[in-house]
């Protein structure tokens, strides 16, 4: 309610008092009537109840000002009022004259009492100076007094002020309101709102202005309480004055036109109310329906699935049945507990720091978990966490729902397991399979070759150069075909190495090296091995996973420079990054894939040599130590095969 609308009307409030008073003073000096006494003949703002309402005006500035010489001025100011208006209650309760009525000027124009404020304007400045000293107070209870200390002041005002605008003539004012002048009566209902809005928060002022139905039903009752009674007598007594009607009929109009309005308006407001409550009402049932709606989920949230709630630090709050079941806990070993008693080993620490990130985001995190439980055993769950904000926007708390999902990861594991097997066995059966086939297929080879040997030696003679021709491609094709079948071969056998050695890779590369060493200085191929680890694995299968990747890096070279080879290895947790890099043609990025597969090729074999099983065999290889094989490539800007190894 206290708004910047509030500041402004306060700020204009507090300049008119100011205003107000100065002129007074000023006018005081220079004898200028119409301003002491707005109305002829009514009674004067003296010039000691302009200066208290100055005073008034600087203590209403400085009272929130902190610093220690402001409080003292405050202090002094309300010392002021409070002494001069107490002193002239004083002279008039005990008809003495203690020299302060005309102490600043001489009042030459009030016929009684020259200079001294009415015993209404005395009391009300005793009452706005216990007001400010309230305002000083800590204890709320002195606060509420000093504020209805303060409203008293604004009734009196009030009422001073009705009986000018009912023309009430001063004689026949009571001795109280006799010489309190109409802007001494508006000033003090100034300054009287502006110290009650001071404590807006206790007593009458937070009454009136809370947003409870009560307080509107005041705000609402007011005006009309203030305004119809006065302006009904008003009207009435410039009737009566105008002898338009008669004193005791004009009180029997007061009181039917006053109950009349008053019904009016009161079945009006009570009309209001009634809107509001039935809206109320129906907002009641809607609550209590959703809330009923709400325990229906719970019951069914409840049913199936474990319920943690934890403050934003994991700290766990609140739990259902179903959690203590899931985890074996207590109720009382959980609640207060931190969240991170669930965790298992199974995952790196930094897998529950990636969920927090996820979480503080605001971002529902959801996925299937293993949980620890109470006797160490572990469980799988299903987990939703949803993180919930406050009004501020700030994360206030974890809702954690969980399902057990045991039984499913069981039965997955083992038809995994069961897959794994059967995947096995059909591959044996292919291996051998290939086996049996490629070897088979070398008996009739070698019959068609050594045959087609002997026909092209025996019938030299009586060959024509078309038969001749067709002899030199049936040797080049069987023996094509037969370093094909050999290289099925080899690949089918790949794998059957039983034993696992300690392989020192730099040796290994050593000995291809002087393996392959006519190659090698034909090409002037220069081979760069970087300090290469001990690994446990199969020596064959290994030494031809590396010679295949060298002698295909001397043979996929650019033309017109020399091969360079550079070899690497990184240990990464318990695996082994191998990097063979090479200087050559490149791979395009579509074939990166399909280069792996048995007898894929890129080139006919015209222009580069091979069967395209090479790295077949690699893939083979890598795979059979538990790792994989890959290829970062460009064309004409060399290649970079990795390949990973288990290291157990
Ligand atoms: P082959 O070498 O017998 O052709 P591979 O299986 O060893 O068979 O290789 C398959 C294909 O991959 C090759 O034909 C070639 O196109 C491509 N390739 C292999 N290694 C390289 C390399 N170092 N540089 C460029 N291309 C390569």
């Amino acid at each position: 309610m206290i708004n910047n609308t509030t500041k402004i009307f306060k700020k204009t409030i507090l300049v008119i008092v100011l205003l107000i008073s100065g002129s007074v003073m000023i006018s005081w000096f220079l004898d200028i009537e119409e301003i002491l006494s707005v109305i002829s003949d009514s009674a004067t703002m003296k010039f000691n109840t302009a200066l208290l309402f100055f005073l008034t005006s600087f203590c209403l500035i400085i009272e929130n000002k902190k610093g220690k010489k402001s409080q003292s001025i405050y202090f002094i100011l309300t010392g002021i009022i409070l002494l001069i208006g107490t002193l002239s209650i004083l002279e008039h309760g005990f008809q003495i004259d203690l020299a302060i009525d005309n102490l600043f000027v001489k009042d030459q124009i009030s016929k009684n009492s020259p200079g001294r404020m009415s015993v209404a304007t005395s009391l009300c400045f005793t009452l706005l100076g216990i007001g400010f000293l309230g305002l000083k107070t800590r204890k709320i209870q002195f606060k509420k007094i000093s504020q209805s200390i303060v409203l008293i002041t604004m009734f009196i005002a009030f009422i001073s002020a009705i009986t000018y605008v009912l023309k009430i003539p001063a004689e026949n004012k009571t001795f109280f309101f006799e010489t309190m002048a109409i802007h001494t009566s508006l000033l003090f209902l100034f300054s009287s709102s502006l110290i009650a809005l001071k404590t807006p928060n206790i007593g009458f002022i937070k009454l009136l202005f809370s947003k409870l139905n009560g307080s509107s039903l005041l705000r609402k009752m007011i005006p009309f309480i203030l305004l119809i009674p006065f302006l009904l007598s008003y009207f009435l007594s410039d009737l009566i004055h105008k002898n338009i009607i008669e004193y005791n009929f004009g009180i029997i109009i007061y009181t039917v036109i006053l109950i009349l309005i008053s019904i009016i308006y009161t079945s009006i407001i009570s009309f209001g109310l009634n809107k509001s409550d039935y809206k109320r009402r129906a907002l009641d049932q809607n609550i209590i329906s959703k809330n009923e709606e709400l325990i229906q989920y719970k019951i069914a949230l409840n049913s199936v699935t474990a319920l943690t709630i934890t403050d934003n630090k994991g700290v766990i709050k609140t739990i259902n049945d179903n959690l203590t079941k899931m985890t074996q806990y207590t109720e009382k070993e959980l609640l207060g507990n931190d969240f991170s008693l669930f965790y298992s080993d199974h995952y790196e620490p930094s897998f529950f720091e990636n969920i927090l990130a996820v979480l503080n985001n605001g971002t529902i995190w959801e996925g299937e978990l293993q949980n620890l439980r109470k006797d160490g055993t572990t469980i799988w769950v299903s987990c939703s966490i949803i993180p919930f904000k406050n009004e501020h926007g700030t994360i206030e708390e974890f809702v954690v729902l969980k399902q057990d999902i045991s039984k499913r990861k069981k039965a997955e594991a083992l038809l995994e397991s069961q897959y794994v097997k059967q995947l096995e066995a059909k591959n044996k059966e292919l291996e051998q399979f290939t086996y049996i086939a490629s070897h088979d297929l070398q008996e009739p080879l070698r019959t068609v070759t050594s045959f087609s040997d002997i026909l092209s030696t025996e019938y030299q003679d009586k060959l024509d150069e078309q038969a001749k021709i067709s002899f030199k491609f049936i040797k080049q094709a069987t023996s094509r075909m037969s370093s094909l079948i050999k290289a099925l071969l080899d690949y089918s056998r790949l794998g059957y190495e039983q034993k696992l050695t300690t392989i020192n890779c730099n040796t290994l590369i050593d000995n291809i090296t002087k393996d392959l060493n006519t190659t090698i200085s034909q090409t002037n191929t220069k081979i760069e091995a970087k300090k290469l680890p001990e690994l446990k694995g199969y020596e064959t299968a290994i030494r031809l996973l590396f010679q295949n990747l060298i002698t295909n890096a001397i043979k996929f070279r650019q033309k017109d420079r020399s091969p360079i080879i550079k070899i690497s290895a990184k240990q990464k947790g318990n695996i082994w990054e191998f990097c063979v890099e090479d200087n050559g043609i490149g791979i395009a990025k579509e074939f990166q894939k399909k280069i792996f597969a048995i007898f894929q090729r890129l080139h006919l074999k015209d222009e580069y040599e091979g069967t395209g099983i090479g790295l077949a065999h690699c893939q083979k290889i890598a795979n059979l130590h538990g790792g994989e094989i890959w290829v970062e490539s460009s064309p004409m800007k060399g290649s970079k095969f990795y390949f990973t190894i288990l290291n157990e």
